[in-house]
């Protein structure tokens, strides 16, 4: 058993060097909001809901991609228990052995490899001397939150306030600052008397550690300059040089998927999947009442797509599509919504 010893030995010391405590690699794994569910045992394969759609139920609310922005969904519509809601995934799961994921440092590993990524290439830039870009997109449990830098910013207060003005009622940042709040637990607040970070909530924040003397005097040389320093940069002020802000929970990317999915997989109106493609939308006058989706045994990006007959689900609430800025519009194209000369030529090529 020399080999396996030293492959685990190998991993464990990776994990080691980058810092990374608490990950549960080959049976380590620790309680909590982390620890393994039954959604992500048992024979829960690809291409199958997790518990199978009911027979005689129409789900509620479909949300196709368990991303960043679908995984809050999901846990925040399944928290009525009155609503029955099923999570639509393509790609796979984001299973908790995978270090590829959970590690941090080892960010580059899939924005190289196709496992949990679009890997979308754009077409050739007329204006970019015809270059073809690399364009990385999540496709996975936590989708771009998966793969992401982990960057934690708010984005500025004025830009808030401005929306506001220009006439997105209730966008001010102090509307929007108690959101934040309820959405974050960062290791820095002061509790509930902070009046900027929250301390209770699912998304962890972790400063970023600047312990290099090359940080600090990274850091000084800005103030010397002028831009000025920032203790918290999601606080009173965002301007200047300070250490970033990220989602991380003592060492381990903390995606979407971990925040707001994977603890509540055991709530019984929760139906999750993966390895599901959504191929269009099922319309009844202007109204989405349903989706059409095929089932995949393999979810790699490169991996062929199995013919495989196309599967309709209907529901009495709504679809709500969280597929990401690149695949919701291109959904709405193929199920007929968009700019009419766009949607002839897609319908055309298929
Ligand atoms: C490499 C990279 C680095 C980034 N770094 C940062 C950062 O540091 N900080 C920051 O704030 N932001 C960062 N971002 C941006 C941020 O991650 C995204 O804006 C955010 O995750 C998008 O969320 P979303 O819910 O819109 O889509 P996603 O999180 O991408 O989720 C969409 C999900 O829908 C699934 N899906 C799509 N189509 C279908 C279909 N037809 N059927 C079934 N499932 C489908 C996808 O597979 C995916 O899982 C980064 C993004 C990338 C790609």
């Amino acid at each position: 058993m020399l080999v396996p010893r030293l492959v685990i030995g190998l991993i464990r010391r990776s994990l080691h060097t980058t810092n990374v405590k608490n990950v549960g690699v080959f049976g380590e794994r620790e309680g909590g909001e982390h620890a393994l569910t039954s959604g992500e045992l048992g024979d829960f394969k690809p291409g199958a809901f997790y518990p199978e759609l009911p027979k005689d139920r129409k789900p509620t609310y479909i949300i196709v991609g368990a991303g960043s922005a679908g995984c809050v969904l999901a846990n925040r519509l399944s928290a009525d228990p009155n609503n029955l809601v099923v999570l639509i995934e393509t790609g796979p799961k984001d299973h908790w052995w995978d270090w590829r994921i959970h590690m941090p440092g080892a960010l580059m590993y899939n924005l190289c490899h196709d496992k949990y990524n679009w890997f979308y290439m754009t077409q050739a830039q007329k204006h970019m001397k015809d270059r073809v870009i690399y364009w990385p997109r999540g496709r996975v449990w936590g989708g771009s939150s998966a793969l992401n830098a982990m960057v934690y910013v708010r984005g500025h207060p004025y830009d808030y306030d401005r929306w506001e003005k220009e006439g997105a009622t209730n966008w001010s940042y102090k509307h929007c600052l108690p959101y934040f709040k309820k959405a974050e637990t960062y290791e820095l607040s002061t509790g509930p008397s902070d009046p900027y970070r929250g301390h209770d909530g699912p998304l962890h924040v972790t400063q970023g550690k600047c312990e290099n003397p090359l940080h600090q005097a990274f850091i000084k040389a800005g103030e010397q300059h002028g831009i000025g320093i920032t203790e918290n940069m999601n606080g009173y002020r965002q301007e200047g040089l300070g250490p970033m802000d990220m989602n991380i929970k003592n060492g381990v990317r903390w995606s979407t998927s971990a925040a707001y999915l994977k603890p509540v997989l055991d709530r019984p109106n929760l139906i999750t999947s993966y390895g599901i493609l959504c191929t269009g939308l099922l319309f009844h006058k202007n109204q989405a009442i349903g989706i059409e989706f095929i089932r995949q045994k393999q979810t790699y990006m490169s991996s062929k797509l199995e013919p495989a007959s196309r599967e309709k689900i209907y529901c009495e609430g709504a679809v709500i599509l969280a597929g990401g800025a690149i695949n919701t519009p291109q959904l709405l194209m193929v199920s007929g919504v968009g700019p009419g000369k766009h949607i002839k030529v897609i319908i055309f090529v298929e």
